[in-house]
């Protein structure tokens, strides 16, 4: 039998249970859970475990902003976007690309702000 992961919608409202999101192996015929079996707030079947962590992360629309000012030369620029996004989704590889056009935009990361990272 297929296993399914399911993870909380409303992550605000969501218990410990599915806020990190769990496993439930059911029949290809059952219909799929729409509500946390413990706190029953609304949950979404996903395709991978949650804990799992994509190798390679999709190219965004905000990726292809930041491509984008990269080529212009406009570090800031591409350093802030990627910062930010970096912060909402907690991509590594954003990170790391927000340092490193801050370096290029002419920021000293050494000296200060070290703590953020
Ligand atoms: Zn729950």
């Amino acid at each position: 039998m297929p296993t399914y992961a399911y993870r909380a919608v409303d992550m605000e409202k969501s218990c410990n249970h599915c806020r990190k999101g769990f496993e439930s192996i059911q029949r290809m015929i059952d219909p799929p859970l729409t509500e946390c079996p413990r706190c029953n707030n609304p949950i979404s079947r996903v395709l991978f475990v949650p804990t799992v962590v994509i190798k390679g992360s999709p190219v965004t629309e905000t990726d292809r902003k930041i491509k984008e000012y990269e080529k212009e030369g406009m570090w800031s620029h591409a350093a802030e976007l990627a910062d930010k996004e970096a912060e909402k989704t907690k991509r590594e590889d954003l990170r790391v690309r927000a340092l490193e056009d801050y370096k290029k935009a002419g920021y000293d990361f050494d000296k200060y702000d070290t703590e953020k990272y």
